[in-house]
C-alpha cells in the first residue's frame, strides 16, 4: 500500500531524533529520572500538559514503550484535588492494569458496594461479580492519589515538571497545528505531539479553539470533610434525597468514609434542573447534612476542611477529541460519566487509549500516515463510549424533572432487581463480552445507541 503525501502543512511526526536519549528540562522543579541527549532540553516526543489521573496515566503508558514523555504540571504535589475520593471497581481495574498497587494496609480502603438512601428506602448492593471487574472499590484521597500516579510515571521513564503552569500554545502559522507549549516563566517546550490532560478547565484546548459544548451535561459538585465515627464504613453511600423547596433535586449527596478518622461528604447536581446556576451549594450541603443523625458528626466543629467546589464535564463535552496535533484527556475531554459522575476511572482509560494510538501514529514513517492514526481516536473514543454517553444524556434530562425523579427514586428503591439493574447501567459494569441478561441488555442498548 502506498503512502498519501502529508496535506500541505503537516510536519514530519516521524522521529527527528532517532537514537537521542530524552533530556532534562534544566530549572523549575523536575523530579523525574535525569536524562540527556535533546537540544536544550527543551523537547521531547510527547508533552502532556497536568499531571491528574489522565495524564499520568498517557505519561506511564507511552514512556512503558520508550518514547520520551514530559508532563507539564502547574502545581507541586502533594496537593489537593476537589473530589470525593471515591474509585469505583472500574477504576480499580485501571489502576491494576497500570501495575499501581493498591494493598489495605497502605492507605486504600476497599469497598464492597454502594448503600443507596432516599425515597424513604435504604438498600446496600456490593459490587457486582464479574470478570471483566474486581468486586470491589477503594477510597483514597487525592491529595496522594495523584502524587502516586505521577511518581508511578516517573518510574517509568516519564519526566514531570511541577511548579509548571502552561500558559499556551506554540501554534505553526501555516499549519494551524500545535507544536509545543509556553509557561509562565516564560519557558517553551516543544513536542511532536501535545496531550491536553489539564482538567475541566483546560485552557490549552480553549486557546486551539476547543470550547465547551452548551449541547452536554454539566454537573457541579461541593465536598468537605468531617472527622466520624463513620470513616471506615465499607460501602460508598449515596443518598438521592435532595430538595430545594418541594422539588426534589437531580443529584445525589455523598459519604465516602476516608479510613483515617474522617468522611469525605459532599453533594452534586446536575444542570438539567430548572434552578442549576441559582442553587447556593454550600448551603444545600448544610441543610443537606443537618438531616443526619449527631451522632455521625457531621457538624462544623469536626469539619476539617474548608467547603469546596468544582465542574464535572460530561459525555464528551469538549471535541473534536484529537485535532492539529492536540489530544484531548480525561476531564479536557469531558469525559466523566452523566449516570454517576465518575471521572476518575474515564481519565485512566482515555490516557490508555491515547497513549495507545500515539505510540502507533509515531511510530509510521510518514506524516500523512501518522496523521490518520491520530485521527482515530476521537472514533476509538465513540466506540468505548458514544453510546452509553448518549444513554446517559437521556438519563440526566429524564431525572431533571422532579416528578420522574421522585417517581424513580420511591418505587426503585424497594425493588431489589431494579436497583441491581440501576447500579451495573450507572457504574458503567457490565460484562465486556456475554455475562448475564443484564449485561447483554445493556451492552446491546449501548451499542445500538448512536454515539453523538
Ligand atoms: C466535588 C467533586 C467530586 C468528585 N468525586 C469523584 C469521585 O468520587 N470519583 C471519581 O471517579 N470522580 C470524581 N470526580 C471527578 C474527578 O475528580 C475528575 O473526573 C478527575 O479528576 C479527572 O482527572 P483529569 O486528570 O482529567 O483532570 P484533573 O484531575 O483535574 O487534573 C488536571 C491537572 O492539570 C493541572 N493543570 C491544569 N491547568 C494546568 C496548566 N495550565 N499547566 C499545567 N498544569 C495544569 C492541574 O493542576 C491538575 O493536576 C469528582 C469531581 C468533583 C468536582
Amino acid at each position: 500500500m502506498t503512502e498519501q503525501a502529508p496535506p500541505a502543512g503537516t510536519p514530519d511526526l516521524a522521529p527527528q531524533d532517532a537514537g537521542a536519549s530524552p533530556g532534562s528540562a534544566a530549572g523549575d522543579a523536575e523530579v523525574g529520572a535525569a536524562r540527556s541527549g535533546v537540544p536544550g532540553g527543551e523537547t521531547a516526543d510527547v508533552i502532556v500538559v497536568g499531571a491528574g489521573p489522565a495524564g499520568s496515566a498517557v505519561a506511564y503508558y507511552l514512556a512503558t514503550t520508550g518514547l520520551d514523555v514530559l508532563m507539564l504540571e502547574k502545581t507541586h504535589f502533594p496537593r489537593e484535588k476537589v473530589c470525593g475520593d471515591g474509585l469505583t471497581p472500574r477504576a480499580v481495574k485501571a489502576l491494576t492494569a497500570m501495575g499501581v498497587s493498591t494493598p489495605e494496609n497502605d492507605g486504600w480502603l476497599r469497598n464492597r458496594g454502594l448503600r443507596i438512601i432516599g425515597g424513604g428506602g435504604r438498600i446496600e448492593l456490593d459490587w457486582p461479580e464479574l470478570s471483566s471487574y474486581p468486586g470491589y472499590g477503594l477510597v483514597r484521597p487525592r491529595a496522594d492519589f495523584d502524587q502516586i500516579l505521577a511518581r508511578h510515571a516517573q518510574k517509568a521513564g516519564a519526566r514531570l515538571l511541577e511548579g509548571t503552569a502552561v500558559t499556551g500554545p506554540i501554534v505553526d502559522d501555516r499549519s494551524g497545528r500545535i507544536t509545543g507549549v509556553t509557561t509562565k516563566t516564560g519557558r517553551k517546550f516543544h513536542g511532536r505531539l501535545v496531550v491536553a490532560a489539564d482538567g475541566n478547565s483546560s485552557r490549552l484546548s480553549v486557546a486551539m479553539g476547543l470550547h465547551k459544548r452548551e449541547d452536554r451535561p454539566l454537573g457541579v459538585a461541593v465536598r468537605t470533610y468531617y472527622s466520624s465515627p463513620r470513616h471506615d464504613d465499607n460501602y460508598l453511600e449515596a443518598w438521592l434525597d435532595l430538595w430545594d423547596g418541594a422539588s426534589l433535586l437531580p443529584g445525589y449527596g455523598w459519604i465516602f468514609g476516608m479510613g483515617d478518622g474522617t468522611s469525605n461528604v459532599g453533594v452534586g447536581l446536575l444542570n438539567t434542573s430548572s434552578g442549576f446556576g441559582e442553587i447556593d451549594y454550600r448551603e444545600l450541603l448544610r441543610r443537606w447534612l443537618a438531616t443526619m443523625p449527631s451522632e455521625w458528626g457531621f457538624t462544623e466543629e469536626n469539619r476539617t476542611q474548608p467547603i469546596r467546589g468544582a465542574a464535572l464535564p460530561m459525555a464528551f463535552n469538549r471535541t473534536p477529541h484529537y485535532t492539529r496535533g492536540l489530544m484531548l484527556v480525561g476531564d479536557a475531554g469531558g469525559l466523566v460519566n452523566p449516570f454517576n459522575g465518575e471521572g476518575i476511572a474515564y481519565a485512566l482509560e482515555s490516557g490508555e487509549l491515547a497513549a495507545r494510538v500515539i505510540t502507533q501514529a509515531l511510530a509510521r514513517t510518514t506524516a500523512a500516515s501518522g496523521e490518520r492514526v491520530l485521527q482515530s481516536y476521537p472514533r476509538q473514543l465513540k466506540d468505548a463510549y458514544g453510546g452509553y454517553y448518549t444513554l446517559g444524556r437521556i438519563f440526566v434530562e429524564l431525572i431533571g424533572k422532579p416528578s420522574f425523579m421522585k417517581f424513580a427514586t420511591k418505587h426503585g428503591i424497594k425493588r431489589p432487581a431494579v436497583m441491581r439493574f440501576s447500579m451495573k447501567l450507572l457504574g458503567n459494569l457490565t460484562e465486556t463480552r456475554g455475562g448475564d441478561a443484564v449485561d447483554r441488555l445493556l451492552n446491546a442498548v449501548s451499542k445500538m445507541t448512536p454515539a453523538a
